[in-house]
């Protein structure tokens, strides 16, 4: 990218033996040693020494407003969240040193399940150890070789994973396009197995899928659909259940699969499903079955948390209103954003190129503001963008000084 000194290939490349298993990495090795040599301090290595709430934590000796931690509904320090995961770790130990088919599942994990059920309606839920594994997990066991998976080509890594692990025909579309999925699905041998996979919100333009109408289309080719709605659970819809209960559809989606680690504030992954037979997943699901499970404190977290966000319309509409107020702010000081209207928690701020990028990031840690940098090959379209994630914790007050930060980074920087 502009501005960045690559280092001479020869000779940053020197010293390889023949056959060297890191030799994939020599461009990357590179880039990451061109960005650290024009100055700038190292994006991908911050460290938070001290975390003081969901939106203010000392990085690098600074207090620093947090806008880029997917902590949406600002669980992490909710007083019965914490009071919940001391007294389980209490009573049950700090680990379950187990797989959730053998000596791993705990009362806890049952409360969690049964939380997810009440949460979305929805007959079966089965939580796994993070969110990659839930989508990995279910991806993988329900399509396998001979099957065919549509996604939106800007699908999450762990989607692209579940593919290749269950070894299943991947047929990609251009992200949100209703007609490209349409024109996929009837490629496609009509007795084949199915499995269209959309997410509700996409997380790096922080935009959201037209599902009704993708639903529609599935549905009509005789395909099953799994929606991924990890950046909109507890924040989108009338009761926090996402983007398909928002738009009307959340019935004739197969598989929500979410994460315990946005919204609900701490780690772990989850499908539900009406689906009469979902419960034979338990043991086929190789990332379920051959891994350990939650520890009791933080599925103890997570249980009460998700029960909290059954009625945190207030903060939903809160946090609304921080969007709303960032994005606008943004536009009028020129920035150029990932969407016209905000249309979730995610604010993306398209950077003209990578070193300016990082520049910007500098200069706004230096402001004391995280924000999260994204960068090829990771985004779409090659951008380098500057994500912000408000958190329905940010006061007023906070999103104006974010604001300020903003501007004076960008002028600094010659963004705006
Ligand atoms: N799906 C999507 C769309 C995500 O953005 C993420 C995490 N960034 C995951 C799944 C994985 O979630 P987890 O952090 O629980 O592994």
């Amino acid at each position: 990218s502009e501005g960045i000194s690559q280092p001479d290939a020869p000779e940053a490349f020197e010293g390889r033996a023949k056959g060297d298993l890191f030799a994939k990495f020599d461009e990357l090795i590179a880039m990451r040693e061109g960005l650290l040599a024009s100055g700038v301090e190292d994006p991908f290595n911050l460290v938070m020494e001290k975390v003081l709430s969901p939106t203010r934590a000392i990085c690098n000796g600074r207090e620093t407003i947090l806008l880029g931690t997917y902590n949406y509904m600002g669980m992490t320090f909710d007083e019965d969240v914490i009071a919940a995961g001391k007294e389980a770790l209490e009573k049950f130990g700090s680990g379950t040193t187990g797989s959730r088919v053998l000596n791993g599942t705990y009362q806890g994990h049952k409360e969690c399940e049964d939380a997810l059920k009440e949460f979305y309606g929805m007959d079966h839920a089965m939580v796994f150890s993070t969110g990659y594994q839930a989508n990995l997990g279910i991806i993988s066991t329900i399509a396998g070789k001979g099957d065919y998976v549509v996604l939106d080509i800007d699908s999450h890594a762990s989607i692209y994973d579940g593919c290749a692990m269950g070894r299943a025909e991947i047929v990609p579309f251009r992200h949100n396009d209703i007609e490209a999925l349409e024109k996929r699905l009837k490629r496609i041998p009509a007795d084949a197995g199915k499995l269209v996979v959309l997410e509700g919100v996409y997380s790096m333009l922080g935009d959201v899928a037209p599902l009704k109408e993708m639903i529609r289309v599935s549905k009509e080719a005789g395909a099953m659909v799994l929606v991924d709605e990890a950046h909109s659970m507890g924040f989108i819809g009338e009761h926090g259940r996402g983007v398909a209960e928002d738009q009307g559809v959340l019935d004739d989606v197969d598989f929500v699969i979410g994460t315990f680690s946005k919204s609900v504030g701490t780690v772990g992954g989850f499908c539900v499903s009406n689906h009469p037979d979902f419960e034979i997943m338990r043991l086929v699901c190789r990332p379920y079955v051959f891994t350990a499970s939650l520890p009791p404190s933080v599925v103890a977290t997570a249980a009460t948390s998700i029960r909290k966000l059954m009625h945190g319309s207030n903060k939903r509409a809160h946090l609304w209103e921080n969007s709303r107020t960032l994005h606008k702010g943004l536009k009028d000081l020129g920035f150029q954003l990932g969407t016209d209207e905000p249309q979730s928690a995610i604010i993306a701020v398209i950077m003209p190129d990578l070193t300016k990028g990082a520049q910007m990031w500098e200069a706004l840690l230096k402001e004391g503001l995280y924000v999260n940098l994204a960068r090829p090959p990771a985004t779409p379209a090659n951008m380098t963008l500057l994500r912000c994630s408000l958190c329905a914790e940010h006061s007023d007050e906070e999103v104006s000084t974010i604001l300020g930060m903003f501007e004076r980074a960008g002028k600094a920087v010659g963004i705006i």
